[in-house]
């Protein structure tokens, strides 16, 4: 264990972010000088003790911490002392206040140590969000979320509201009219505001039958005006949700783009994560929404699945650039407290009785998540995608990002929107946050729906209520 023995009770996430990049393998704790358990370091199991003083501002303590650390393990992060999830914001603010894409580049390597790779990926999403975002209106638009909250079975890794849609169809129809119900607060509360954006997502929206999902669009059209909405996104992740009536039905209705989620090529691997599909059952669903028109379908793969490297990710590469989706979107596995796939790994490791990260046992899992990370860039630079959005988990130990690809013109503006924080997002339905946005670059204000899709439906009044509240 590293105990890190700060001065000032500030900046303490900060200082173990920073801490974690380089030791990804050691427990980290951060604690107080006042604290009377930081005043000797008697813990027997703590190898090492730093002492950092943090009465400085944050950028110069993040400086410092970050030269300390090189110069005892001579490790290079890539995005040096950065510790936000979103790096490209940095990125376009200085943009926004007239930098040179020259200024940028010194100004985040002087300041936060990042590689020029990084630099130069974070320039380029810049540009393109800043192409997108330039018919938007983010002060007078608003974008609406919907979330279905089912999916056909429950992968392991999942730590998202999904309730299994066979046990759950009886109240679908009930769930869709608490959705009215918010659509109606919506309509009533945002009709002096443009609709920018709709994204259906969960979940796994198309579990619901093909008259749900027209009910639930004709609601949507009879409600609100869409006739600004530029992009009506459905996800349809699990292939095994996807029929070619419910292909019809969202076409018939104005989807204009849809994902289609292999997560990985490899038939062993998507059993072993629970996804309860096979990789035929993807090309035949990814064939069928072509056959139905549909020219702009995501997927998403993720990197760092038990037992996968980078020639399993090369693998799923090749065999996505034969179906030639427009976009692409590549996660990290941040293995999230609570599921049940980290259960299952953590017992394993027990059992095992190994120290060695639970992903990779005692490999270097920063080496091979960045051989994976490029095995993926590779692939969608063979598919002609170029990223252009990107953020990073919090609990992502090896400091990579998560990036989405597209083919020009086709990237989706949501995530953009959500991802950038520049506009606020009504969220409807269990489980989904709402933001409020005040400007872009101002503060941000937030509130939730209950997960529990029962307690939901009981107060969706109170739902609504918060709605009314945080933007009053
Ligand atoms: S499809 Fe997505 S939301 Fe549904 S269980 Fe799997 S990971 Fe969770």
């Amino acid at each position: 264990m590293i105990k890190v023995i700060i001065s000032k009770d500030i900046y303490s996430y900060d200082v173990h972010s920073l801490f974690k990049a380089f030791f990804p393998k050691e427990d980290v704790k951060v604690v107080f000088a006042g604290d009377e358990k930081a005043s000797a370091c008697a813990d027997s199991a703590c190898d090492k003790t730093y002492h950092v003083d943090t009465d400085v501002t944050k950028n110069e303590l993040k400086r410092n911490i970050y030269k300390l650390l090189f110069s005892e393990t001579g490790k290079e992060l890539p995005w040096g002392n950065l510790t936000g999830i979103r790096p490209t914001r940095i990125v376009m603010n200085l943009m926004e206040d007239g930098y040179s894409d020259d200024e940028v580049r010194s100004y985040m390597k002087d300041t936060y140590f990042v590689s020029d790779e990084k630099i130069e990926l974070s320039l380029r999403i810049a540009h393109r969000e800043r192409e997108v975002l330039k018919d938007i209106d983010c002060k007078n638009g608003y974008s609406l979320y919907i979330g279905i909250p089912f999916c056909p079975t429950r992968c392991l890794y999942c730590s998202f509201t999904a309730y299994p849609i066979g046990v759950y169809s009886n109240i679908v129809d009930d769930y869709l009219t608490c959705l009215e119900k918010e659509i109606d607060y919506v309509a009533e509360n945002f009709k002096d505001k443009v609709l920018d954006t709709i994204y259906i997502g969960g979940g796994t929206p198309t579990t619901l039958e093909p008259h749900q999902i027209e009910r639930l669009l004709s609601y949507v059209y009879s409600k609100l005006d869409v006739s600004n909405v530029k992009e009506l996104t459905v996800e349809s992740g699990r292939p095994d949700s996807i029929t070619r009536e419910k292909l019809r039905a969202m076409k018939k209705m104005g989807v204009t783009r849809i994902s289609v989620n292999p997560q990985s090529m490899k038939d062993e691997t998507l059993e072993l994560i629970g996804r309860r599909h096979s990789v035929k059952e993807l090309v035949d669903a990814f064939n069928m929404a072509r056959e139905e028109g549909f020219d702009n379908i995501n997927m998403d793969i993720i990197l760092g699945l038990p037992g996968e490297d980078d020639r399993d990710v090369a693998y799923t590469m090749d065999e996505i650039k034969k179906l030639d989706p427009d976009d692409l979107t590549v996660h990290s596995l941040a293995i999230k407290r609570g599921s049940k796939l980290a259960e299952i790994l953590l017992e394993r490791k027990e059992k095992a009785g190994k120290e060695g990260n639970i992903l990779h046992g005692e490999t270097d899992e920063a080496e091979v998540m960045s051989k994976m990370m490029k095995a993926a860039s590779d692939g969608a630079a063979q598919m002609g995608l170029s990223p252009y959005y990107l953020y990073r988990q919090k609990n992502i130990s090896g400091n990579y990002e998560n990036t989405g690809y597209a083919r020009k013109g086709k990237a989706g503006i949501y995530n953009i929107l959500i991802n950038e924080e520049v506009q606020s997002i009504v969220a409807l339905g269990a489980g989904t946050v709402t933001k409020r946005v005040y400007g872009v670059g101002g503060r941000i204000e937030r509130c939730d729906n209950v997960k529990d899709i029962k307690l939901y439906m009981e107060q969706i009044d109170e739902m609504i209520d918060r709605k009314k509240k945080l933007f009053s």
